[in-house]
Order: structure tokens, then C-alpha cells, then sequence
């Protein structure tokens, strides 16, 4: 039987694959591989909760004042991930990263504004 999802081939008579376990009867196969980007973005699980709190506060930082402190988050929870590779959530520190980025120079040309340094 050849698995036409990994590309196995197995025994003429095999139930299911050997190797990811999909029964050639049903055509179901019981774990993906892979779990899709929107679901692992959705469901917190095996993420730090840095990373998490990163996520959130990536969001937040389309309210200038929440983007220093999600800058400061996701580098602290990258720092993390770097230490523990077995931990996800390294989109949602990474997006973080980039939301505190933008929010903090919106912050800072805000503040330059009404300082009147620049007219
Ligand atoms: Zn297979």
C-alpha cells in the first residue's frame, strides 16, 4: 500500500501507514504532521507565556503607550525561545517585536510633535 499522504510505501496488506499512521480503509489520517498557521496562532499551546502576553500586547500597540512595553516583552520572550527551542510561539513574539517597533516610533514622533521639535 502506498500512502499517498507521506509518501510511504508500506505492506501490500497494511491497514494503515506505517509511518503516519493513516488508514488506507477511511483515508483518515489520526495526527497531522503540521499543525495549520491560523490554528497555531490561535491555540496557545507549548508557547511561553511571554509569548502569549508578546501576542497580545503586539495588538495593543496600536495604542501608542502599549508599544514600549510590548518591545521590551517580545525581545524578553525571544530571548526565552532562544533558551528553550523546544518552546513555540515565536510568530507571536516576533509579531510583538514588530507591532512594539512601529507603535514606539509613532510614540516617539507623537511626543516630538507635541514638543514642538518638529513643525
Ligand atoms: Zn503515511
Amino acid at each position: 500500500m502506498f500512502c499517498p499522504n507521506c509518501m510511504t510505501n508500506n505492506d501490500e496488506n497494511a491497514a494503515v501507514c506505517k509511518k503516519c499512521g493513516r488508514n488506507f480503509q477511511t483515508g483518515v489520517t489520526p495526527k497531522e504532521n503540521k499543525e495549520p498557521m491560523s490554528a497555531s496562532f490561535a491555540i496557545p499551546v507549548g508557547r511561553t507565556g511571554l509569548s502569549i502576553i508578546a501576542g497580545y500586547l503586539g495588538l495593543l500597540s496600536i495604542l501608542p503607550p502599549f508599544a514600549p512595553i510590548s518591545l521590551i516583552v517580545s525581545i524578553v520572550a525571544l530571548k526565552q525561545l532562544k533558551k528553550n527551542p523546544g518552546k513555540l510561539g515565536k510568530g507571536r513574539a516576533v509579531f510583538g517585536l514588530a507591532m512594539g517597533i512601529i507603535g514606539t516610533i509613532i510614540l516617539l514622533f507623537i511626543l516630538l510633535i507635541s514638543l514642538g521639535a518638529i513643525s
